[in-house]
C-alpha cells in the first residue's frame, strides 16, 4: 500500500480534515507535525512571537491531536526542524509516495509551502480548510475580492455555498507496518518558555485541542443555549458566555468554521433562528474576509502604510508603548484589558478595539507594534484576523473608516457601567464606588487615601480629547496626500 504523509499545520484536528480522509482512502496515512524553530524567534520589535499562553495552548492542542490519532490506531510523528528539511527526509526514510496538506494563507506560511514543494522528492497535494467558504465557491475570484466588507458580504449572502464538514476517519490503519519513533511532544522549557500559573480571574478556562474546542461549541450553543442572545451579549467583557470564545480553537484549526456553521444551522432548525444566530455567522464572514484579503494582497497587509497606503508619522516611543503593554496608561478600561491579556492570553473583541484605538489614535504609536504584541500574547492569534483588525483600527486597512476613534470614557460607561470588569483586573481600584472607578485621576486627596487601599494608580499618560485631536490632524494631513479611506457600515 502507498505510504502517504499527512502534514499537520494550523489544522490540529481529525474531524473535517480533508487531507487525512483522502490519505486514508489512498493508502497508509502517516500524520506528521514539524516543530519549526522559526516560530520561537522574536518579532521585528524584539519580543517572542510565541508568548507563553499561546505556547501552552499550542502544546495542549498537539497532545490532544496525538491522542485522537492514537485512539484511531495510528500516531503523530513529531519532528523538530523546518518542514522543508523534515518532510523530504521523512519521505526518504519511510518510502512515502506523496504528501497531503492544507494550504495556508499568509505570506510567510505560503513561502514555506513553496520551499517544501521545491525540496520534496515526491508530489505534494494541497487542500483548503482554513475558512468557512472555499475559495472556489466564492461568487468572485479572490483577485477580484471587493475592498469593502459589505460588498463582499452581500455578494456571498446572495448565493451561500458552505461545504459540509467531513467526519473523522473511524480507523487510520497501517501504523504497525512502520518502524519509526513517534517523537516526543515539544517541551516548552527547552525552548525557553515558562508557562505562567493559571489566573483565577480568567474569563474562560481555555484548554488547547479538538476535544475541548468541540466541547465548547456544544456547551455554548446547546447546553448554555447562549446563541439565541449572542448579538446582545457579544460585547461583554466579564462572562464566559458573553461570546462564543471559539477563536483560539479556530486559530489552530482544532475546530473548523464549517463545523460551527453546521451547528448553527442545526440550532436554527431545532431551536430558534434570529438576529443572533445570523450574527455569529456574520462574524465568521469577517474572519473569512480578512483571510481572503490577505490572500489577495499578500505581504501588503503587514505594511506600515496599510492597504490604503497612508503614510502617517507613527511614533515608536518605547516608554509610552511599554506603559500601554503593562496596563499603566492611567485609563482603567485600557489598563484592565492589557493586564488581562498578559495574565491569560485572551481579551474580548470590545477590549481589543479599545486598546487598539487608544494605542493608535491617542498615543500615535506604530500600529505594527501593537499587532506584534498581540501576536505574542493572544492564544487566538492568526495573522489575517490580527493584522486585518489592526490596520482597520489604525485607519489604514482597506475597509477602514477614516479617523474613527473610541472615546475610552464613553466606552467604559457603556460596557462596564458599574466597574465590575476594571475592578477584576485592577485591584488598586477595587474599593472605589462605581461612579468613580473609570476616572481615578479626579479623586480628591482624601478619597485617594480612603479608597486606593491597594496602592497608587498611575495618572493618565495623555489627555484623551487633545491627543485624539492632534492625531486626527496628522491623519487628515496624510490622507490629503493619499487616496481617501472608503467607508463601510461597520
Ligand atoms: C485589534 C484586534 C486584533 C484581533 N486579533 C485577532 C486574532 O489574532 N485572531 C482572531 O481570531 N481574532 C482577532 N480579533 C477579532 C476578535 O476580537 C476575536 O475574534 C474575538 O474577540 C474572539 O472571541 P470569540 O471567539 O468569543 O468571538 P465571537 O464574538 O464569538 O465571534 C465568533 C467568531 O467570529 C470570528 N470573529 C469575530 N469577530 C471578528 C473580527 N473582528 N475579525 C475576525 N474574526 C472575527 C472569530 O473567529 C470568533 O471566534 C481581533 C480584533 C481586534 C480589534
Amino acid at each position: 500500500m502507498a505510504r502517504i504523509l499527512v502534514w499537520f499545520r494550523n489544522d490540529l484536528r481529525v474531524h473535517d480534515r480533508e487531507p487525512l480522509v483522502a490519505a486514508v482512502q489512498q493508502g497508509i496515512a502517516i500524520p506528521v507535525y514539524c516543530v519549526d524553530p522559526r516560530q520561537f524567534e522574536n518579532t521585528a520589535f524584539g519580543w517572542p512571537r510565541l508568548g507563553p499562553h499561546r505556547a501552552r495552548f499550542w502544546r495542549e492542542s498537539l497532545a490532544d491531536l496525538r491522542s485522537h490519532l492514537q485512539s484511531r490506531g495510528t500516531d503523530l510523528l513529531i519532528r523538530v526542524g523546518t518542514p522543508e528539511t523534515v518532510l523530504p527526509a521523512l519521505v526518504q526514510e519511510l518510502g512515502a509516495e506523496r504528501v497531503l496538506a492544507e494550504s495556508e494563507i499568509a505570506t510567510e506560511e505560503r513561502a514555506i509551502e513553496r520551499a517544501v514543494a521545491a525540496a520534496l522528492p515526491c508530489p505534494i497535494q494541497w487542500f483548503w480548510g482554513r475558512t468557512l467558504l472555499h475559495p472556489e465557491d466564492l461568487p468572485m475570484d479572490v483577485s477580484r475580492l471587493p475592498e469593502l466588507f459589505t460588498s463582499f458580504r452581500k455578494e456571498v449572502e446572495a448565493s451561500w455555498t458552505v461545504r459540509s464538514p467531513l467526519p473523522a476517519p473511524a480507523r487510520i490503519p497501517g501504523w504497525d507496518t512502520l518502524t519509526v519513533e513517534p517523537g516526543p511532544l515539544p517541551n516548552l522549557e527547552d525552548w525557553g518558555i515558562a508557562v505562567p500559573p493559571v489566573d483565577d480571574r480568567r474569563v474562560y478556562p481555555f484548554v488547547g485541542g479538538e476535544t475541548a474546542g468541540l466541547a465548547r461549541l456544544q456547551e455554548y450553543i446547546w447546553e448554555r443555549d447562549r446563541l439565541r442572545c449572542y448579538k446582545e451579549t457579544r460585547n461583554g467583557m466579564v462572562n464566559a458566555d458573553d461570546s462564543s470564545k471559539l477563536s483560539p480553537w479556530l486559530a489552530l484549526g482544532c475546530v473548523s468554521s464549517r463545523q460551527v456553521w453546521q451547528e448553527v444551522q442545526r440550532y436554527e432548525a431545532e431551536r430558534v433562528a434570529n438576529d443572533s444566530t445570523y450574527w455569529l455567522i456574520f462574524e465568521l464572514l469577517w474572519r473569512d474576509y480578512f483571510a481572503f484579503i490577505a490572500r489577495k494582497h499578500g505581504s501588503k497587509i503587514f505594511r506600515r502604510e496599510g492597504l490604503l497606503g497612508i503614510d502617517l508619522p507613527w511614533s515608536q516611543d518605547a516608554g509610552l508603548f511599554q506603559r500601554w503593554c503593562n496596563g499603566e496608561t492611567g485609563y482603567p478600561l485600557v489598563d484592565a484589558n492589557m493586564k488581562e491579556l498578559q495574565a491569560t492570553g485572551f481579551i474580548s473583541n470590545r477590549g481589543r478595539q479599545n486598546v487598539a484605538s487608544f494605542l493608535t489614535k491617542n498615543l500615535n504609536i506604530d500600529w505594527r507594534m501593537g499587532a506584534a504584541w498581540f501576536e505574542s500574547w493572544l492564544i487566538d492569534y492568526n495573522p489575517c484576523s490580527n493584522y486585518g483588525n489592526w490596520t482597520y483600527a489604525a485607519g489604514v486597512g482597506n475597509d477602514a473608516r477614516g479617523f474613527r476613534f473610541f472615546n475610552i470614557l464613553k466606552q467604559s460607561q457603556d460596557y462596564d457601567p458599574d466597574g465590575t470588569y476594571v475592578k477584576r483586573w485592577l485591584p488598586a481600584l477595587a474599593e472605589l464606588p462605581s461612579h468613580k472607578v473609570h476616572t481615578p485621576w479626579q479623586l480628591l486627596p482624601v478619597e485617594r487615601q480612603r479608597w486606593l487601599t491597594h496602592g497608587v494608580y498611575p495618572s493618565p499618560i495623555v489627555d484623551l480629547g487633545e491627543s485624539a485631536h492632534q492625531n486626527e490632524a496628522l491623519y487628515q494631513k496624510a490622507v490629503g496626500k493619499a487616496p481617501k479611506p472608503r467607508r463601510s457600515r461597520r
